[in-house]
């Protein structure tokens, strides 16, 4: 009877605390799922990476949900709850989870190990703040997926040579989307775009070129009159005619200044949480194509 009335969510519900409460009498498909890891991160792009690597070795979980602002995030209860049932909980890192001690907190007694994906990275202040936003750069990208190869690695020792081959892969098509674009982008003489907050700092890096953004690092707080001001001097004088728009960041900051200096509005992709169907690779090398469009217009 109770069954019958138990929709679909409520059902997952259920039987994830049948088994929180250590009832195992569930039937092979939970066997099934045993022996495969269990990751969980923090962000959009990490799950991509561990997938890569992972393959079908792993169930991969993100913490931040699709189509949600990654700094505005809180983790709930049921994401704690998620966490101790996980092999490993891989964040971001440089500041962008703020939230992560309350996961230490809530691990603390159990075998879940947690891994930093920025170890390794050349870190870049902005302003006061350190950037978090690492992923944007195809570079740190190698690195981040090298530490969770690392953490695969570390789980399942004897399928060391699957995530190797997985990540020697991925790291091909980093480097080769890299070795595409970094000429193109040597040619320019236009080095500055506009974008709607400052994520694309590491990219900028990459590849010699400066953002200038309508909101901060962390995407807070639409710009002044002033600022906004500023930024309609700063697309005058470097000739600027495209103003990159986040979904996820006041798009409509970015269509006023668009307006006000002629410009057109492109959507660009931080890769922050999943808002298209572009994979990581597809995304990256869009906002490439884009960025290299608009600093080559006359
Ligand atoms: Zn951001």
């Amino acid at each position: 009877m109770k069954k019958k009335i138990i929709s679909g969510a409520l059902a997952v519900l259920v039987s994830f605390m049948l088994i929180g409460c250590g009832a195992n009498a569930n039937t092979g498909i939970q066997n099934k799922t045993e022996d495969k890891l269990k990751i969980a991160v923090s962000i959009y792009p990490l799950k991509e990476f561990a997938e890569k690597i992972a393959g079908d070795k792993a169930d991969v979980i993100c913490l931040v949900p699709d189509n949600m602002e990654p700094h505005d995030y809180e983790p709930k209860t049921k994401d704690f709850q998620e966490l101790t049932k996980s092999n490993a909980f891989i964040y971001n890192g440089l500041g962008m989870e703020e939230w992560v001690g309350q996961v230490n907190e809530a691990i603390k007694n159990t075998n879940v190990i947690v891994v930093d994906s920025s170890t390794g990275i050349e870190t870049r202040q902005e302003g006061d703040a350190v950037d978090p936003h690492a992923w944007l750069s195809l570079k740190n990208a190698e690195i981040q997926s090298s530490n969770i190869k690392d953490t695969l690695v570390k789980l399942d020792e004897k399928n060391k040579d699957y995530y190797e081959e997985n990540y020697n892969k991925f790291k091909e098509e980093l480097e080769s989307l890299y070795s595409e674009y970094k000429p193109k982008f040597d040619t320019l003489s236009k080095k500055n775009f506009i974008t709607g907050h400052a994520a694309f700092g590491y990219l900028c890096r990459d590849f010699g070129l400066t953002q200038k953004s309508v909101e901060n690092l962390f995407a807070e707080g639409e710009p002044t009159p002033k600022q906004l001001k500023d930024l309609v001097s700063f697309c005058k004088d470097n000739n600027i005619k495209t103003v990159f728009s986040e979904s996820l960041a006041s798009p409509k900051v970015s269509e006023t200044l668009a307006k006000e200096v002629q410009a057109d509005v492109v959507p660009i992709l931080t890769l922050e949480s999943k808002e298209d169907d572009k994979n990581y690779i597809e995304a990256m090398r869009y906002n490439l194509d884009e960025i290299y469009k608009c600093l080559s217009k006359e």
